[in-house]
């Protein structure tokens, strides 16, 4: 066993990006192995990692995703790739909806299965998009527990509301408002999630427009959240007479519509980063 090595910590206090290194070549500073976490502190560049024998110069190249454990890129991909399939064919669902009904006779019911159905898809892509990194260290809760957190708890409403459909009215209004705030909950976690992992991409700067999408859902869902408050204290008045309705309607098509672009083109970007990660 060589004697000169310092004795090495078995996980580090936080990610280090770019480490140095010490006169005689070696690593002196905190640097995680991609693939396992263990500090690689002390070793050579040409060396491998004593836990998990990946290459130590693979875990020097920074911070960026293409550099990351392929593994856990490839589950990003197959998670960003299942939650934005499903959240497409919710939409076309949706948007024909009317059609469906009126002219292909389909029930209601029928409809109402196929978005619950899909929107069950989503929440499964989205823990695949949540996975663990193998080098995460975790001090307290973060942004990817959050999201994992919600999900289960966002089951709970799918259940309730599937349930709710043959429950009088009376019982809908508080599930619907459940189901609003945590759904609400969910998007903009993983949309503030997904902008960490935007930063560590390397090309097109998706930071800005998650940026923009928290603000704009953000808003969407204190509008929706005022509406539901007033229906269940005031009955409405006229259906279109709400400003704050009106307002949440404009604002949900430029939404929907910028969401589902970034969602495709970052699906794009980590496909991109997987391949190179494999280079
Ligand atoms: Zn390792």
């Amino acid at each position: 066993m060589d004697q000169s090595l310092p004795p090495l910590p078995s996980r580090i206090p936080d990610r280090a990006r770019f480490p140095s290194f010490d006169s005689e070549g070696r690593i002196s500073s905190d640097a995680p192995c991609r693939h396992c976490g263990y500090n690689l502190r002390g070793l050579r560049a040409e060396g491998r990692c004593p836990e998990c024998a990946a290459l130590v110069c693979r875990s020097l190249q920074g911070h960026e995703l293409r550099f990351a454990d392929p593994a856990w890129v490839a589950r990003l991909y197959q998670g960003i790739s299942c939650l934005m399939y499903a959240v497409m064919v919710a939409f076309l669902i949706a948007v024909s909806s009317g059609f469906l009904i009126s002219i292909m006779h389909c029930r209601p019911m029928v409809i109402i299965a196929l978005e619950l159905a899909c929107l069950a898809v989503s929440l499964l892509g989205l823990w695949m998009f949540t996975a663990a990194e193998p080098s995460e260290v975790v001090h307290q809760v973060n942004l990817r527990q959050s999201v994992r957190a919600l999900i289960l708890l966002g089951l709970l409403p799918l259940i309730l509301f599937s349930l709710s459909i043959q429950w009088p009215a009376t019982f809908l209004e508080p599930a619907s408002m459940i189901a609003t705030v945590l759904g609400a909950l969910l998007l903009l976690l993983s949309l503030l999630y997904s902008r960490g992992l935007a930063v560590r991409e390397s090309g097109a700067n998706f930071s800005l427009i998650f940026r923009v999408l928290v603000w704009g859902w953000g808003v969407f869902f204190v509008l929706i959240l005022i509406e539901e408050i007033k229906e269940a204290l005031v009955p409405p008045v006229a259906p279109w007479g709400d400003a704050y309705s009106c307002l949440a309607v404009l604002l949900f098509i430029p939404l929907i519509v910028i969401s589902l672009i970034t969602g495709v083109t970052f699906r794009q970007a980590i496909g991109k980063a997987l391949v190179e990660t494999r280079s």
